[in-house]
């Protein structure tokens, strides 16, 4: 049995006990333990505070994304065999774990190429330089410079590999060192990225460390220069906002935790068109893109009431071609969901959803997996649902299911799908098709409060247009309110969290000089 260790004080170390099992979601065959029992979390917070922090620190942006690229490239260089672990551990498709492990290599890709813009410098500018005197000599700037502590970075057990990078791509290339946290179930392609990254001395000693199993006491041991990334629940969420360190010593947090995302029928779109055809795409795509567990997979489907039918009938066509069963085998577009927990959760969760709406396609217990030996499994088809009569407070604007399951709801004008769609409390990304650009700017107006990406489907993109469950490195990932308050990526924006931002005011000359020093 394979076990799995933690790199931490610039070392791999295992821990003690009997460990907590990583398993493939298919077959329930046990593929590694882990255990973080007996380290010492301080240590290897010390040692990324005192190694890793002022090596990154020394480095410019133009260096530290050439690191960057390079750890972008080894990815590539064992895609195959990454794609496996992902197969094997996160009941992934080879389609789904492209996605995570390709989002990884891309991802940290992007921040290269940031970084070459940025250039030999060590301070980011933040806007323009204000004159704040009478006269052209005195003046303000916003600078950024790298916080001096550590980012420890706590990930979803759904996207191990890309979940990895995206956050190290923003915190290294702020030039902070990184205590990095897959979630345990599915933690096996990570760990592999992370001895790739040793193996190819990639980083400076102590920039990276890796902790595979439990977090432990590991956040409560964090001071005032100390940052937190968080990605997964809401209810883990408010327990770490709750946490001694956030509380008392100030330590900065960000949250991506659960969304409702919604995609919207404009009235004017036809049966057959080009933006009719993108939305049953996305929609299907999403609920079923790694068994609809993404963050920002579709769960609502707001559609004019005279078109329901008919994209209830599509919706369901679609669904009736997807193939249930074991990853590894080819015919397969479907696999299971990563956990005997998550899929405990989803058939609790369809149930919740049946209080407001009726299964119009699919069942939870029925999945009937190809490959794969009786009874094993944690399987599920796609569940679609349709919700009549839509109300703010029922369970589909209320309760996220994470699996291939969403719920298609009428709508009668712009006011109110917009307030329906604000009742899921906030979101990380709403999809609108339309052509009609009064709907779609009163679309946007109103949602954007409650969103922190949206996507227009419109026919003059349909084309070309991105899944809107896609989260790209240019564009903010994250949302307010249920979906946690928290911004990543977004180019240069996603580095804000790992670098303090300070006024500096005087002599105009000196302040360019400090932002321009090499
Ligand atoms: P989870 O149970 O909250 O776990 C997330 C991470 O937190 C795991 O690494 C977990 O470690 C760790 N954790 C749990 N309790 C902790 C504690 N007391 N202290 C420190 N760390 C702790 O969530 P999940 O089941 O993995 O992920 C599913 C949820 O994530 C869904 O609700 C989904 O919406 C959300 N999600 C959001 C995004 C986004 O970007 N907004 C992306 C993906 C997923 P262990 O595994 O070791 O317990």
């Amino acid at each position: 049995m394979k076990e799995l260790a933690s790199y931490v004080v610039g070392k791999w170390v295992k821990g003690s006990g009997k460990g907590a099992e990583l398993v493939n979601p298919a077959t329930e065959e046990v593929l590694a333990t882990t255990s973080t029992e007996g380290l010492d979390f301080g240590a290897a917070l010390d040692f990324a505070r005192t190694k890793g922090g002022p090596a990154l620190r020394a480095m410019t942006f133009a260096q530290r994304g050439e690191m960057l690229r390079a750890m972008s490239r080894a990815i590539h260089a064992k895609r195959d065999e990454l794609l496996t672990i992902a197969q094997q551990n996160g009941g992934n498709t080879r389609g789904d774990a492209k996605f995570d492990v390709d989002g990884a290599s891309g991802t940290l890709a992007a921040y290269a190429d940031l970084a070459a813009e940025l250039g030999e410098t060590h301070v980011l500018v933040d806007g323009d330089a204000i004159q704040i005197g009478r006269g052209a000599r005195l003046f303000g700037q916003h600078v950024y410079t790298p916080r001096e502590g550590v980012a420890v970075h706590v990930n979803a057990f759904n996207f191990p590999a890309w979940g990895l990078a995206e956050k190290a791509a923003t915190a290294l290339l702020g030039g902070m060192p990184v205590v990095t946290k897959p979630a345990t179930s599915t933690a096996l392609v990570a760990h592999r990225m992370m001895e790739i990254f040793i193996e190819d001395k990639l980083l400076p000693e102590g920039a990276l460390s890796f902790v595979c199993g439990s977090a432990g006491n590991l956040l409560d041991l964090l001071g005032g220069q100390d940052v937190i990334a968080f990605t997964g629940s809401s209810i883990t969420a408010a327990k770490l906002r709750e946490g001694r360190s956030v509380l008392r010593e100030g330590v900065h947090i960000n949250v991506e935790a659960d969304s409702l995302n919604a995609a919207i029928l404009g009235a004017d779109v036809e049966d057959g068109s080009d933006v009719m055809n993108l939305f049953i795409n996305d929609v299907a795509r999403e609920m079923t893109q790694k068994t609809g567990q993404k963050c920002t997979a579709i769960r609502r489907v707001y559609v004019p009431k005279d078109k329901t039918e008919a994209v209830l009938e599509r919706l369901r066509e679609r669904l009736a071609a997807i193939k249930v069963g074991d990853p590894l085998r080819e015919e397969v577009t479907m696999g299971p969901v990563s956990t005997a927990q998550q899929i405990k959760d989803v058939r609790e969760g369809v149930k919740k959803l049946e209080s407001c709406a009726k299964i119009v396609f699919g069942s939870t217990t029925d999945a009937a997996p190809i490959g794969v030996p009786q009874g094993k499994g944690f399987f599920t088809t796609p569940v679609l649902l349709h919700g009549a009569s839509p109300a703010p407070n029922d369970a589909a604007h209320t309760h996220e299911v994470f699996g291939p399951v969403a719920t298609v709801m009428p709508y009668d004008d712009v006011k109110g799908v917009a307030s329906l769609v604000a009742a899921g409390g906030g979101g990380l990304v709403t999809s609108v098709y339309a052509d009609d650009k009064d709907f779609i700017r009163s679309a946007v107006l109103a949602l954007a409060p409650f969103h922190g990406r949206l996507t227009i489907g419109s026919s003059k993109v349909a084309g070309q247009s991105l899944p809107p469950g896609m989260a790209l490195p240019q564009l903010l990932h994250g949302g307010p309110g249920r979906a946690g308050g928290g911004e990543e990526l977004g180019g240069r924006r996603g580095m804000a969290l790992y670098m303090q931002r300070t006024a500096l005011q005087g002599d105009r000359a000196l302040i360019e000089a400090i932002a321009a020093k090499k």
